[in-house]
């Protein structure tokens, strides 16, 4: 999920490593590290700082590495087993000291294969998945290091990008990739391998991505690629034509842009692991519940704030829908001081993605204090909120830079459907509903690829309103949430007023404000209610308003009231709001571009909110 750096050539590797590490900063990390090869030394050295990479030079400066070798590797982490620390922070060392791996990803078979590991007398020094790794390489030591890396990568299941560096085999780094982003470029004596092609460009702007399922040697000014089945393979290099200030958003204009395409890698990233198909469940470990303690729920109580309040909006559908249990939702400032009701059965879901937010915070003690169960749901790992609560699901929905929420949010709907999957298994739906239900949630990677694919329509519609003050967005059922998040999203990053509503309630007083200048956005896929939505539209359209509509490929209702229509794909009616968002997304995002706004810092907001 994070950065990854390797270099391999006739200088001391660290001003290189340091310099590569910088270059992925943009990506968000947690802690940073670097290990250094020298085909004259017995040993790896390491160095490691939580916090910025600045806090790793000066690890480094007070303390000097024992000898300067032209070979390293190094690391900028963004945890998703354990929390941000030193012994956490990448790289990671063989128990002989021999093999240091930095991986992104998420092994996830790492817990069986750390018992089997300790049986064997292998001690851990990490809380990490990754650690697995460098001990399995040491215990599967062959002949060449690829091949003691093949033999060690067989045997586990899950995403990575990896490089490692070894004493045994000197002047040589081994790269490979399942799922996480390894690209390599060389010179005429360097060779320079990383997550992403921001820190290459220095070097070469020709770039060899790997493909899942490669694996390769580099050694200075060289590299060679094979297969996990050992056969030699050809990927072709890429001419880059970025400037590096480009490269480090990955050719996107802004991060917010770039964390939208991101979100069906998220999603897989969210789900992986976690979706059984044949028991048409979710297993999610880390809510510590039995089935005991999920029937004996009576009440579940959601709680939150901004984009995260209108996930847990939707959650307290699904867990209605899915689970029978009576959920209601409420805003986190509020909660923490109006000494709630809380029976003895209830469960409290807290969500932020930063775990840090300090009204959820506070709510969370509260809840606490009166003796509920409290479930966390955050993205970033060992977060105050993920510690506190103690039972929660992590969204690994990767670093959110973008002030405005996107892929968070709808990781945020992704884990809440899984939960609401796994209460519902638990007490009343049945294999075939549960199954159903896997499957929908399986297809949503795909459905986001093809709203994105709709980005140059949806840039045509936000030129024809950039210019407008105010804009309505309406919706009824799960897209009563998607109405509220629209809005929010046009807020934060274009500064135009808009109002998400209750398709239904707009009658009852907001639509004295519509005229021909005040465009309604109407999330209207094919969905229950949608026929009632449609004559909701048609109130809007008598009042002169302009309709955007959001539906369903192939419905033509729809065209008779206006020709601005975003196109999204039928799918089932508990995920629908999740395509319905990205083309919401999309449109605040265009309409701010238009607009000349500063996307990434839209004023007054902070991307973690730890005031009340
Ligand atoms: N899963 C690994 C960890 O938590 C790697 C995280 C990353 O991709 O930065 O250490």
């Amino acid at each position: 999920m994070c950065g990854i750096i390797g270099f391999v050539g006739t200088t001391p590797a660290v001003p290189h490593l340091l310099s590569g590490l910088r270059k992925l900063e943009y990506r968000g990390y947690d802690s940073a590290g670097i290990a250094i090869a020298s085909p004259t030394e017995p040993d790896i050295v390491i160095r490691k700082a939580v916090g910025k990479i600045a806090n790793l030079d000066q690890a480094i400066a007070s303390h000097p590495l024992e000898f300067e070798g032209p070979i390293g590797i190094g690391h900028t982490r963004w945890a998703t087993h354990g929390i941000p620390s030193v012994q956490n922070a990448h790289p990671h060392l063989s128990q002989d000291g021999r093999f240091a791996v930095v991986h992104n990803g998420i092994i996830e078979n790492f817990h069986d294969l750390r018992k089997q590991l300790r049986e064997l007398g292998f001690e851990f020094r990490s809380e990490t998945d990754t650690e697995v790794l460098a001990h399995l390489i040491q215990l599967h030591r062959a002949d060449t290091l690829i091949d003691s890396v093949r033999a060690a990568l067989r045997l586990v299941r899950g995403t990575f990008g990896i490089a490692v560096v070894s004493s045994c085999f000197p002047n040589q780094i081994v790269v490979a990739r399942r799922g996480s982003p390894i690209v390599i470029g060389a010179n005429e004596t360097e060779t320079i391998v990383a997550s992403d092609v921001a820190p290459i460009i220095p070097y070469t702007n020709k770039v060899t991505f790997l493909d899942d399922g490669d694996i390769a040697v580099l050694t200075p000014g060289h590299f060679e690629i094979r297969s996990m089945e050992n056969t030699s393979v050809s990927r072709s290099e890429t001419a880059v034509d970025w400037d590096p200030g480009a490269a480090e958003k990955g050719g996107f204009e802004h991060f917010m842009l770039k964390e939208i395409f991101e979100q069906p890698e998220a999603l897989e990233n969210c789900f992986r692991g976690r979706l059984l198909e044949e028991d048409g469940t979710a297993k999610l470990s880390g809510l510590r519940l039995d089935p005991h303690d999920i029937a004996s729920f009576d009440n579940l109580v959601i709680t939150a704030c901004g984009t995260s309040y209108y996930a847990g909006l939707h959650g307290s559908y699904a867990f209605e829908q899915l689970a029978g249990i009576p959920t209601r939702i409420e805003q986190a400032a509020e909660f923490r001081y109006r000494n709630p009701i809380l029976s003895p059965n209830a469960g409290v879901i807290a969500i932020s993605q930063s775990g840090e937010t300090a009204d959820t915070l506070a709510a969370v003690r509260e809840a606490a204090r009166k003796g509920a169960t409290v479930l966390s749901i955050c993205n970033i790992v060992g977060s105050t909120i993920a510690r506190e609560a103690g039972r929660g699901i992590y969204l690994h929905a990767g670093p959110e830079i973008g002030v405005a929420s996107t892929k968070a949010f709808l990781c945020q709907v992704a884990v809440l459907n899984m939960m609401a999957l796994l209460f519902g298994r638990t007490r009343r739906l049945s294999n075939s509903e549960g199954v159903h239900i896997v499957h929908a949630l399986k297809k949503l990677p795909d459905l986001i690829r093809s709203v994105l694919e709709q980005k140059d329509c949806i840039r045509k519609i936000a030129e024809k309103y950039a210019g407008c003050s105010n804009a309505f967005y309406i919706g009824r059922g799960y897209m009563y949430p998607a109405a509220l998040e629209g809005a929010l999203k046009l807020k934060e990053i274009s500064y135009l007023h808009a109002e998400g509503y209750h398709a239904a309630e707009l009658k009852h007083g907001p639509i004295a404000l519509l005229d021909e200048k005040v465009p309604v956005v109407a999330c209207a896929p094919l969905v229950p209610g949608h026929d009632k939505t449609i004559g909701n539209i048609q109130e809007c359209r008598a009042r002169k308003s302009p309709v955007i509509a959001i539906a369903t490929e192939g419905d033509d209702s729809i065209a008779a009231f206006t020709e601005d229509i975003i196109r999204v794909p039928q799918c089932s009616e508990l995920v629908a709001a999740l395509p319905v968002v990205v083309a919401e997304q999309l449109l605040a995002y265009y309409i701010a571009r238009f607009r000349g706004e500063p996307i990434d810092q839209p004023r007054n907001l902070a991307k973690s909110v730890t005031v009340e």
